[in-house]
């Protein structure tokens, strides 16, 4: 068995009892088990982020790469998230995702800007939804819930296709109902701190359900169809939204030499 994949599997199940260990006993403060199982996660999330490297093409897009971080910078500051752990990277890739890895790994695709939003609020409030997963420890629980049906395929495969099965694991975005939800509320507060109209998700989630309801245009793997946008998750972020009185927003200005080169 290739070494990476190996190592990634063990790491994988180490994450996965220690997280169980944790939940059953709730001993984490008394050991401070809690660094130890960040610790690997961050190890799984090096692993697998050294192996998408060299399967996928970083993406150096100038434009888009000031966009996220601007966006990424704002949405820290005004909620308390430490920016410096946030690893945050785009990729060359034409469907439009944006997924959290383990180790705070916050992963773009090109194609988020091109094939999919169409303001950078927009943008802003798919991002929001992606801190939430890592701020709410979604990615830990999304590992050890699911661990069953991948772990059991990685280690049965055993083969190269194991590593491409660990993303495949990350980048299909679904968590279950009820975290989502939280991701979607939590992303309005995210939002609404920042100064940023929260109503710019449901926008997003809008145009995910167009898509959606056009087979053709949906791809494999985007946030539209890891995402299935139901105009009930429209609702409720427009309903959050409105709760929240006396908000003079900003929106994001983008320039019209960027707006040409996202396509907008
Ligand atoms: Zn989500």
């Amino acid at each position: 068995m290739n070494k990476i994949i190996f190592r990634i599997i063990i790491v994988f199940l180490a994450i996965a009892g220690l997280f169980l260990f944790l939940r059953e006993f709730n001993w984490s403060k008394i050991f401070g088990l809690d660094d130890a199982t960040q610790k690997l996660e961050q190890e799984l999330g090096n692993q697998i982020w050294e192996s998408m490297k060299s399967t996928e093409n970083v993406d150096h897009d100038t434009m888009m790469m000031e966009v996220l971080d601007t966006i990424v910078n704002r949405l820290c500051a005004s909620n308390q998230i430490q920016r410096s752990k946030i690893k945050l990277h785009l990729m060359e890739n034409a469907t439009a995702n944006a997924f959290a890895m383990p180790g705070d790994y916050l992963i773009v695709h090109s194609g988020l800007f091109t094939n999919g939003c169409k303001t950078a609020d927009q943008i802003a409030g798919v991002i929001a939804h992606e801190l939430a997963h890592i701020e709410k420890n979604h990615v830990s629980r999304k590992i050890t819930t699911q661990i069953g049906i991948t772990a059991l395929t990685t280690l049965v495969g055993g083969n190269a296709e194991a590593v491409k099965e660990a993303i495949r694991f990350f980048t299909s975005n679904a968590y279950d109902r009820s975290l989502e939800e939280e991701a979607d509320l939590m992303a309005v507060t995210y939002m609404n701190e920042s100064n940023l109209d929260p109503k710019a998700l449901a926008e997003t989630m809008d145009i995910f359900s167009e898509k959606s309801a056009n087979p053709e245009l949906e791809e494999n793997l985007s946030w539209f169809s890891t995402h299935p946008a139901s105009k009930e998750r429209a609702d409720y972020i427009r309903k959050e939204s409105n709760k929240i009185k006396g908000k003079n927003y900003q929106k994001l200005q983008i320039s019209q030499e960027y707006k040409e080169h996202f396509g907008w």
